[in-house]
């Protein structure tokens, strides 16, 4: 038998909101190519490789905090205009302010969030969101979603240097509201950041598969969804439900 549940954390991209990051390149990419008389996909074919590049060398810092919110945006632009043989600064300017005005725009809400949210409020709950990002892009998602002041607890990796599956984000996150791993769940879309991590520190771990795709690993207890709705059955249900 499982405690209650006290609280529910939820991961942000891809859980609460769909990802929007590859729409909004191809939208700045095309934006680009429309106001300069350029290739919109040899842009967007440039701007692959230097993501690639980018995140390799400086991913990891960006998510730890450890760079400023917009330092990998504007080095991937840099390296992608240079490539399509562009090096002029104002135009790498542009196509920062273009793509994250696009990000915005693009991560929107999954259809269920704000039922789900709603619902397990009113049960309760303490309600917790467990990012892995800089806090101020993070949190400006957060805003643009409309879901900013529906948590008691919002821990992103750049506020801590620490990223899921870190178990220490996980326990900063526990530790904020008072309470013990066996009293919460956590929900996320990425099985090696929420539920090997999760599960590392004796939450709950929650997988949203949306996509019905096969576990990575079989060795860690999880539980899994095909809709946030499901979740609200693991709250209710609570010691019944049964991990994988
Ligand atoms: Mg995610």
């Amino acid at each position: 038998m499982s405690e209650p549940l006290a609280a529910v954390f939820f991961d942000l991209d891809g859980t609460l909101v769909r990802e929007g990051a590859a729409e909004a390149v191809r939208r700045t990419a095309v934006a680009l190519a429309e106001r300069h008389g350029l290739s919109a996909d040899g842009i967007l074919t440039a701007n692959t490789s230097a993501w690639r590049d980018c995140w390799a060398d400086q991913g990891e810092r960006w998510m730890r905090g450890e760079l400023s919110g917009d330092a990998l945006p504007r080095d991937i632009w840099q390296r992608t205009l240079e490539r399509f043989g562009q090096d002029d600064p104002t135009l790498v300017d542009e196509a920062v302010e273009i793509h994250l005005r696009e990000e915005r725009a693009t991560f929107t809400l999954f259809d269920e969030s704000l039922e789900v949210l709603d619902a397990l409020r009113s049960d309760q709950v303490a309600l917790g969101l467990i990012t892995n990002g800089p806090a101020r892009s993070q949190r400006a998602k957060l805003a643009a979603a409309g879901i900013d002041d529906r948590f008691d607890v919002v821990i992103a990796s750049g506020d801590i240097g620490v990223v899921k599956p870190e178990a220490e984000i996980f326990r900063h996150a526990l530790d904020r509201l008072g309470i013990r791993a066996a009293q919460a769940a956590h929900v996320g879309d990425s099985f090696s950041a929420d539920v090997v991590g999760a599960a590392s520190v004796g939450m709950r771990a929650v997988w949203v598969n949306r996509d019905a795709s096969v576990a990575p690993r079989d060795d860690v207890p999880h539980h899994e969804c095909r809709s946030l709705r499901d979740v609200l059955a693991l709250v209710t249900q609570g010691s019944d439900s049964r991990a994988r």
